[in-house]
C-alpha cells in the first residue's frame, strides 16, 4: 500500500544510530557533549514543550517533544534513542514534568505530532515500558540489567540476553461486496465499534491469524487475505498489522467472551459514521490504524 507511510506513528525517519549501541565509550562521549538531549516520560506520557516556552511554537504550531539537557551523562534507566544531527538523544522516565513542559496522553496528541516526533515518542514509550516490566531474567529469575544503550538486558547470573518485545496484532478490514464488518469488544462504550483485531499466536502466519480471529469472534469464514499497512502501538508493546480480508460467508455467530456486538456496515453508512452523522455508531479514533483503513476503503484507495 503506497500510502502506508501516512499511518500515524509509521512515517518517521529518525536516525536510531544502532551501530553505536554496543560501543559504550562512544555513547559516553556523545552523552558528555553539551548538545546531548533527553526526552522525558512521566507515567508513560511524553513531555511536550509548553507552547509559551517553545521558540518554534506559537498558535497553530505542531506540538513538539521537550528536549531537556542531558547534563553530561544519561540518568539511571535511560535508553539511547539515536542521533539528531551530530548530537545524541536519550529517553528516560521522570518523576514529574520540569518547568516549561507538560505530560501529554500520547493517544490524545498522536495525530498532531510530526512523523519523526511520533516515532521518537512511541519508541521511548515502548522501550521504557519494556524495561519497567522485564527487570528479571526469564531464564533463571535473577535481576537482569540493561546494556547496549537500553536495547538489551543481560543476566549476570546465567548470561542470558533478553531483547525488547513487540507483540504482533492482526487488525482486519473484512469486506463482503460493499459492506465492512465492525465489532465491539466487551467493556467498550456502546457507540464504539471498530475493525476486528486479535493477537497472533505462535506458529501462525498473518493470514492464518486473520482467518482464525474472524472465525472465532464472529463465525464468518474468510478467503483471500492481503497485508496493507502496519502501525507501532506501544500500549504497551503491540505492532498492529493491518490486513484486508474477503469474507466467504455473511452470517454472524458471536463469541460473547470476545465480542459483544458485530454488524455489517454498508459503505454509505460508513461515510455517515465518519461524518459524525450516525445516531448509533461513532467513528474509530483518528490516528488509529482502524480509522486509516476504513477511511481509505471508503475512498477506494486500497486496490
Ligand atoms: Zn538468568
Amino acid at each position: 500500500l503506497k500510502i502506508a507511510k501516512t499511518v500515524t506513528f509509521a512515517g518517521g525517519r529518525a536516525d536510531r544510530a544502532a551501530e553505536l549501541r554496543p560501543d559504550a565509550a562512544a555513547l559516553r562521549a556523545l552523552a558528555a557533549r553539551e548538545g546531548a538531549r533527553l526526552i522525558g516520560l512521566v507515567g508513560g506520557q511524553p513531555l511536550l514543550c509548553d507552547p509559551g516556552s517553545d521558540p518554534g511554537g506559537g498558535p497553530g504550531a505542531a506540538p513538539r517533544l521537550a528536549r531537556l539537557a542531558l547534563g553530561g551523562a544519561p540518568p539511571e534507566g535511560a535508553v539511547f534513542l539515536g542521533r539528531e544531527g551530530a548530537e545524541g538523544l536519550w529517553a528516560a522516565a521522570l518523576p514529574a514534568a520540569p518547568e516549561g513542559t507538560r505530560a501529554a496522553d500520547l493517544r490524545g496528541v498522536m495525530t498532531e505530532l510530526a512523523p519523526d516526533e511520533a516515532e521518537r515518542a512511541v519508541t521511548a514509550r515502548a522501550l521504557l515500558g519494556w524495561h519497567a516490566s522485564h527487570g528479571f531474567c526469564a531464564a533463571c529469575g535473577a535481576p537482569s540489567r540493561p546494556t547496549r544503550g537500553g536495547w538489551q538486558r543481560d543476566c549476570p547470573a546465567c548470561g542470558a540476553h533478553h531483547f525488547p518485545r513487540t507483540d504482533p496484532v492482526v487488525i482486519m478490514l473484512v469486506t463482503r461486496g460493499e459492506e465492512v464488518l465492525l465489532g465491539r469488544s466487551p467493556g467498550w462504550p456502546s457507540e464504539m465499534h471498530s475493525l476486528l483485531a486479535g493477537f497472533m499466536e505462535p506458529g501462525e502466519t498473518l493470514e492464518a491469524a486473520v482467518r482464525r480471529e474472524v472465525r472465532e469472534e464472529t463465525g464468518v469464514r474468510v478467503g483471500a487475505v492481503a497485508y496493507l499497512a502496519s502501525q507501532p502501538w506501544p500500549f504497551p508493546a503491540s505492532l498492529m498489522l493491518g490486513a484486508r480480508a474477503e469474507a466467504l460467508s455473511r452470517e454472524l455467530r458471536l463469541d460473547p467472551d470476545e465480542i459483544e456486538s458485530a454488524l455489517w456496515v454498508p459503505r454509505e453508512r460508513m461515510a455517515r459514521i465518519f461524518r459524525g452523522a450516525d445516531p448509533v455508531i461513532r467513528a474509530p479514533r483518528r490516528g488509529a490504524i482502524a480509522s486509516f483503513l476504513l477511511w481509505n476503503w471508503l475512498a477506494d484507495r486500497l486496490g
